[in-house]
This record gives C-alpha cells, structure tokens and sequence, in this order.
C-alpha cells in the first residue's frame, strides 16, 4: 500500500497527540510529536540558565542550536514513543507547567524553527509518518497528503490538560492552565514565523463536542479514503 504524509495542526490541548499516536499505532506509521521538540529545546534553555524574565537568551541558544538533537525512542513498556533530548529521556520533563509557560517565545524564534523543521523534515523524508503541530501543513510537509486543522474552545482544552496533569499526580489550577492556553494561542497565531494558521487544503476538526472515539473512528475513515480514494 502507498504511504503518506499526514500533518495534524491545531492549538493547544486539542487532542492532536491522541489522534495521531492512535492513527499511528492503527497504520504502522511513525508518529513525530513536533510540540515535544519545541519543549526540549525549552528545557536545554531552562537546564542552562539562559531564561531571563521569561525570554531565552537568544545569543547562546544561536550558538548552541546546532548541538541540540532530538530523537524520539519507542517505550517497550506503553509502546509510546519517548523524547529524547542528547541522548537523554526528557519525557516527564518537557511536559511541565515550567516548559509550558516558556515553549511559545522559544518557538517563535526563527533560527530554532529553522533547526526544527530541519530534523522534522529528516525524519519524515520517507513517508509513513503521522506529525502533529502548528506548522507541518503550511511549512512542514505543505504536500502532505492528509491534512488536518483541529480546534475546540478554550475552555475544554484547559479541561483536558487539567485531567491529564492531574492524572499524572501533578499540583494543577485550572486557571492557571486556561491562562497558559489562551497565552500560548495568542502567541502562536501572532508570531513572525510560521503562525498557526490553517493551511488551505485542510480539512477542520472541531472535537469540542465529539469522544476519543468518535474522533478516532472519524479519522480512520478519512486515512482509508485518502489511501484507496
Ligand atoms: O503541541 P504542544 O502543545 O506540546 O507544543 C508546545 C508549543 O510548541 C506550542 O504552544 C507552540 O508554541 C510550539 N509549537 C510550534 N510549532 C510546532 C509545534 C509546537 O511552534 N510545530
């Protein structure tokens, strides 16, 4: 069977890793979480003492940026896979309310997008990749075969990432969380480089009102009409 490129954007908190593990495991595909890439190279920032007043110091991590290498490595256990950042699993990590509230200046930097989309586009030169972000369908992978746009309010996002978080035993406000997703949508549609925007042949997912389940079987569909059209 012919493969494919599959480009899942969206905001924040909206389910996008859900899907696309899920579409992953379904076809065999590998899955590249592009938001997680983001997030080490945050926290290589933040290991490094190079915040200040909640901006990186952008002389040092422009010196540094060719250094920093991501990969990703399949968790035997969950069958997930993990991110690594040289070398070093960083999962647990890059997930934290200290990397979130900093990730969106991070990412707004040109350079550290140009490295970025550098390894992406390495890692998914063969196709058979399913890549989530703000990005994969406009700058990306633009001739990806399936494109998806995903959105939902707000107000059920903050509510997923809460659950998620909470879930993982850490010590979350609600709107703390909210405040953080609104931040980050507003920083990401407004930035210079590469802004969340939906790419023109995308097809729009709002899930604010649809299941996991729903939503999976809703995107199966579309694969398999996309792959035996
Ligand atoms: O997807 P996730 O919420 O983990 O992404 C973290 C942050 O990384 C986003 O808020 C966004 O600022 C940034 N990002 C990006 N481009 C991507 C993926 C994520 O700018 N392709």
């Amino acid at each position: 069977m012919k493969k494919i490129t599959i480009a899942i954007d969206g905001f924040s908190s909206c389910g996008k890793s859900t899907m696309a593990k899920y579409l992953a495991k379904k076809t065999g595909y590998i899955y590249i979480d592009t938001g997680a890439m983001y997030r080490a190279v945050t926290l290589f920032c933040i290991q490094n003492g190079w915040i200040k007043n909640g901006l990186p110091d952008e002389e040092k991590l422009r010196e540094q940026i060719e250094t920093i290498h991501i990969t990703f490595v399949l968790n035997p256990d969950t069958g997930l896979p993990e991110t690594y950042l040289n070398g070093k699993n960083v999962e647990r990590e890059i997930r934290s309310m200290s990397v979130s509230d900093l990730v969106s200046p991070v990412s707004a930097i040109g350079f550290v997008r140009k490295a970025m989309v550098k390894q992406q586009q390495e890692m998914g030169k063969s196709k058979g990749v399913v890549l989530d972000g703000r990005d994969i369908g406009t700058v990306v992978f633009p001739d990806a075969e399936l494109k998806i746009f995903m959105t939902a309010s707000p107000e059920i996002r903050a509510q997923r990432r809460y659950d998620e978080l909470k879930g993982k035993g850490e010590d979350v406000c609600f709107e703390e969380i909210l405040e953080n997703v609104k931040k980050r949508d507003h920083i990401d549609q407004t930035r210079a480089e590469s802004p969340l925007q939906k790419a023109g042949d995308a097809i729009v997912l709002d899930n604010t009102n649809l299941n996991v389940e729903e939503q999976n079987k809703w995107l199966l569909n579309l694969f398999e009409k996309t792959v035996n059209p």
